[in-house]
């Protein structure tokens, strides 16, 4: 006897709408996006108990015409798509021809809808039109769902709470007025309005209606182009920060989509202008050839692959650097430039001097900076000086002391500083520390001294063997889609060998139980930028993947430009960097210490001729 038989359309339907109608935001998703390829012009939605007792929405686009009715609730039935070119140049939000029927059958439908001509009205039940007959409309589609998942109490069970539910929805709602400037928007929740946009097409103004007129007030226009793609949006500026991603938009094609990749571009942008932990809100349009996006890799569509990503990365990254910059921009006093080469040369020679007059001053004394660790939480620090200074861990802010660096640096090098004294002036703009000593005034970026002494001590730690883990407290929990799951598998070696283990769970989830015991303490950002990383880079081999992700944390975990530092952490920083093997530039090759030469300073006064 045969086993094997074919489904029949309702249970087919249902299996379908698992997929796509996960929640009453996917039909929300579904039908404002039907309405969006109509062609409508203003889209009304209206929700009660947060769509599970109903959902309408009403639109004014090109209306199905009364042949068509019963086709347009068929599954694989749509009039968006027709060969294999078409399914690859996606122009469409829709084309799977699958939601009204998945929609259908676990919810009841009614619909009016006008072409322009004729107008029906159909009531649809369990995927079967009960009811049809003439009605009158102006052109468009009025769509009503109601009782969702009347016949799946499954489903039913797993929905959250209305309030999450109606939160997703307002969050879609959100993200179509974002995509579309153009169309007008008009969003109720139990018949109160709490969403309209005016469909003038300004985003900045769309912006304001979705974040508030504060955000609205400070945004940055942004553009770019390539070859491929080009991008318009609005950034806020780094004020106005948030504490997740959730609050970045980004939409291919009109398509609200979720990209890592993409978004980690965005924040490169703001590079260090965002504290950490904090997210920028930002909205970007990207178009581009159908043909260089695969929309067909997710049934809800919000995943996508994109050819030449890296391209459109370093598109985005620049693009918003170069916006923000620009406003940024304070007047600078003009002085003579000098090249990083000449400014260390200066250095070195003037240090070398220091030292062969000290030699011949007293051939018994320790060289300068010497580190001593035999006082218990204290440092000697012996300078050029007639007096010892001393400094106190206590007083270093959280900021700095988080990390046992100068016994790391000690460690690593165990040798005399490579930066002449200098004694610490002060600072400017909360980012550069101001410094003297014979030679003249030193100007120090704090952000970038802070880089090089965390990247050579976590380059270290990365590179020893056998590194020592602690258990977390709470496990980390990792959740991926397919694609990235496959791509961290890949990495699953290398990251042990910088002591995380990743444990598979599920299909495209891990745990991570311990960390390496010098892991700074906000392991799960460090990880999730360690992820982020990964994802975004082509294949490394180990020693490569160490450099990188050592350039990368020493990066994220330094202090940024706009923190006040007190007098004893600028002489411990500078302390530090003085004690790593190239005190002189960053890991991305930036100076870090620019020297005015008291030569110079005399001539700017004319003091000198
Ligand atoms: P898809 O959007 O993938 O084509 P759907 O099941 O969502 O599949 O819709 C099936 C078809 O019904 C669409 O291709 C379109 O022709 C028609 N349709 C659905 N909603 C609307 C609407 N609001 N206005 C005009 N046509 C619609
Ligand atoms: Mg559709």
């Amino acid at each position: 006897m045969s086993l094997i038989k074919e489904l029949d359309t309702q249970l087919a339907n249902k299996i379908a709408a698992g997929e796509v109608i996960e929640r009453p935001a996917s039909v929300v998703k579904e039908l404002v996006e039907n309405a969006i390829d109509a062609k409508s012009t203003e889209i009304t939605v209206k929700i009660y108990e947060a769509g599970l007792q109903s959902i309408s929405v009403i639109d004014n686009g090109t209306g199905i015409a009364v042949d068509d009715i019963e086709l347009a609730f068929g599954r694989h039935a749509t009039s968006k798509i027709h060969d294999d070119h078409d399914l690859f140049h996606i122009r469409t939000l829709g084309f799977r021809g699958e939601a009204l029927a998945s929609i259908t059958s676990v919810s009841e439908v009614e619909m009016k809808t006008c072409t322009g001509n004729e107008s029906v009205y159909a009531s649809v039940k369990n995927g079967v039109i009960t009811d049809q007959k003439p009605t009158r409309l102006k052109r468009g589609t009025e769509i009503t769902v109601s009782n969702l998942f009347y016949n799946t109490p499954a489903r039913l069970k797993y929905i959250k709470s209305l309030q999450t539910e109606h939160g997703k929805i307002t969050d879609i709602m959100n993200r179509f007025a974002l995509s579309y400037p153009h169309i007008r928007f008009n969003y109720y929740n139990e018949d109160k309005l709490s969403l309209r946009t005016t469909g003038s097409g300004k985003l900045g103004e769309v912006m304001g209606q979705v974040y508030g007129m504060k955000v609205s007030n400070d945004l940055i226009k942004v553009s770019g182009e390539t070859g491929d793609y080009s991008i318009t949006g609005m950034v806020a500026k780094p004020e106005h920060t948030r504490s997740n991603r959730h609050y970045i938009s980004i939409f291919i094609n009109g398509r609200y989509i979720k990209n890592y990749i993409l978004t980690k571009a965005i924040l490169d942008g703001y590079h260090t202008l965002l504290p950490i932990g904090r997210f920028p809100i930002v909205a970007l349009h990207i178009t581009m050839d159908p043909g260089l996006v695969d929309v067909n890799v997710h049934p809800t569509k919000q995943e996508v692959r994109l050819s030449k990503e890296t391209e459109l990365k370093e598109l985005i990254a620049t693009m918003i650097k170069n916006a923000l910059t620009k406003e940024m921009l304070i007047p600078q006093i003009k002085i003579k430039k000098q090249k990083p080469s000449e400014i260390f040369e200066q250095q070195k020679i003037f240090y070398e001097e220091q030292q062969s007059h000290k030699q011949a001053v007293n051939e018994n004394t320790e060289p300068i900076n010497q580190l001593d660790d035999t006082v218990q939480g204290e440092h000697q620090h012996k300078a050029d000086t007639s007096t010892d200074k001393q400094i106190n861990y206590e007083e270093v802010t959280e900021d700095i002391k988080s990390e046992p660096f100068i016994k790391a640096t000690e460690e690593m090098n165990n040798i005399s500083p490579k930066l002449p004294y200098m004694e610490v002036v002060g600072q400017v703009h909360g980012t550069y520390i101001i410094a003297q000593n014979d030679q003249g005034m030193y100007m120090i970026d704090q952000h970038a001294a802070q880089e090089r002494i965390k990247y050579e001590f976590y380059k270290h730690r990365m590179n020893l063997v056998n590194n020592e883990v602690q258990p977390l407290l709470v496990p980390i929990n990792l959740s991926f889609s397919k694609d990235e799951a496959l791509r961290i598998l890949e990495y699953v070696d290398q990251l042990k060998a910088i002591g995380l283990e990743l444990e598979p769970f599920g299909s495209n989830d891990f745990i991570i139980q311990a960390v390496p015991t010098w892991f700074p303490n906000d392991a799960a950002l460090v990880i999730d930028d360690i992820i982020t990383f990964i994802l975004e880079n082509k294949s490394m081999d180990l020693n490569k993947f160490r450099e990188n992700t050592a350039i990368m944390m020493s990066c994220k975990r330094s202090i940024k430009a706009n923190h006040y530092l007190t007098r004893t952490d600028m002489e411990r920083l500078i302390e530090e960097l003085s004690y790593t093997n190239e005190p002189y530039t960053c890991p991305h090759g930036r100076p870090i210490t620019i020297l005015l030469s008291s030569y110079d300073i005399e001539k700017l006064f004319k003091r000198v001729m």
